[in-house]
């Protein structure tokens, strides 16, 4: 195969099991889910300074790779139920300056792809699914993943399954792998041996460490290392708008290990996180919290579960306080709360649907390391400390 891994068995049984699981299209390992973004835009060869569509629900390096790819971003807000783009509002987007459109499955809730798809190919625009909330996920039927021209997936530490940092490329056109394929070979560099020991400590340490009441608190240790460099950062080192070194990077021998440990799981963490999507669903309506009706617990796996609550960031500091895992994203919709967003185009009040929710979501964890006494332990604290929305 002529990835810059045809030496790395390991790297390519990776390749091979993820475009097995999708049942096609050519996979790429980098190091981000970001940098698979950048690098399939760059293969695209889009026309410099075309728009590229995305939900303005989303973290900020998605617009953050748009503009290294010398693009622009435009947002789109989203359905409240969702939290994906909202179909509705596309006949108002300048289809004319895009090039094309970034369909982000939040927590795992599948986009409406059918009338995106259709709408995108009225217009000639090509599909990039932002699969970083989803392996397994399926719309109309369909694998989220195998919709668009490629799909991007990320390997952080509380994305689907965790190379301990990590992204992955899945192309669908050979012609479009090929270019991938190119850039790959001449501009990744390869995490060197220092790279992958402090890599590998990481690893180590979530591995031992990581429970869900430890969460808050070990997030909180990973942000202070990480701004004394001794950690291999999701965002630490990174400044608005400008490219770090070593950005196109390809995943660490014990990244690929890592990916390969979470692929033989892959079954398991899909039913996990189906049944506490279930479980959520089922038990936060007694509770007086309402669920969205976009969610399907009869075979949803999410892989956060989004709940709206009228106190926000009061639960979040009692939870962490508590040593209660739940998240906070979206904080802003170009997550985190201090991104500067005009850096990236976006200015206040752009999609209201968006800023909303980042105001009022949390999420709740589905990983397999969640048990029934946690669960019931964040629905206590819940019903304690977090008030529904009027
Ligand atoms: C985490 C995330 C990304 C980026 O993933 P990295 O591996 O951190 O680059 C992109 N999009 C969404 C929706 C995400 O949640």
């Amino acid at each position: 195969m002529l990835t810059p891994f045809s030496q790395d068995k390991a790297a390519t049984a990776l390749c091979r099991r993820i475009e097995e699981f999708f049942d096609g299209g050519r996979c790429f390992l980098l190091a981000k889910g970001r940098v698979a973004l950048y690098v399939g835009l760059m293969a695209q060869g889009l026309p410099p300074g075309g728009k590229v569509l995305i939900p303005g629900y989303t973290c900020v390096v998605v617009p953050d790779a748009v503009q290294h790819a010398g693009l622009k971003p435009l947002y789109i807000d989203i359905d409240p139920h969702t939290y994906n783009l909202d179909p509705k509002l596309l006949d108002r987007v300048p289809a004319g300056d895009l090039a094309a459109v970034v369909v982000q499955h939040t927590y795992g809730i599948p986009a409406a792809m059918q009338p995106i798809a259709a709408w995108a190919s009225s217009h000639s625009l090509p599909i990039i699914e932002d699969c970083c909330h989803t392996f397994g996920a399926r719309a109309e039927g369909r694998l989220c993943g195998t919709f668009g021209a490629f799909a991007f997936m990320s390997g952080q530490w509380n994305k689907f399954f965790s190379t301990g940092l990590g992204g992955m490329l899945l192309v669908h056109e050979p012609a479009l792998a090929d270019r991938v394929d190119e850039i790959i070979r001449a501009e990744a560099t390869s995490p060197g041996r220092w790279q992958n020991l402090r890599l590998e400590a990481q690893i180590l340490a979530y591995r031992l460490l990581a429970r869900p009441g430890l969460v808050p608190s070990i997030t909180k240790w990973y942000r202070r290392l990480n701004r004394l460099g001794l950690t291999v950062g999701s965002s630490a080192e990174w400044v608005p708008g400008e490219m770090p070194p070593d950005y196109v990077a390809t995943l660490a021998p014990c990244q690929v290990r890592q990916g390969l440990l979470g692929l033989d799981n892959i079954e398991e963490n899909i039913r996990c996180r189906m049944e506490w999507t279930a479980w959520y669903h089922r038990e936060l309506p007694l509770l007086g919290f309402a669920v969205s009706p976009a969610i399907d617990p009869g075979g949803m796996p999410l892989l956060r579960y989004p709940l709206r609550v009228a106190n926000k960031s009061e639960t979040l500091s009692l939870a962490a306080k508590e040593g209660v895992e739940i998240g906070s994203w979206f904080e802003s919709p170009l997550h985190p709360a201090e991104t500067p967003r005009d850096k990236f185009g976006y200015r206040h009040g752009m999609c209201p649907l968006a800023e909303g929710a980042a105001a009022t979501v949390i999420n709740l964890p589905t990983h397999a390391k969640v048990g029934l006494r946690e669960a019931e332990r964040t629905l206590a604290f819940l019903r304690r400390c977090a008030r529904p929305p009027e």
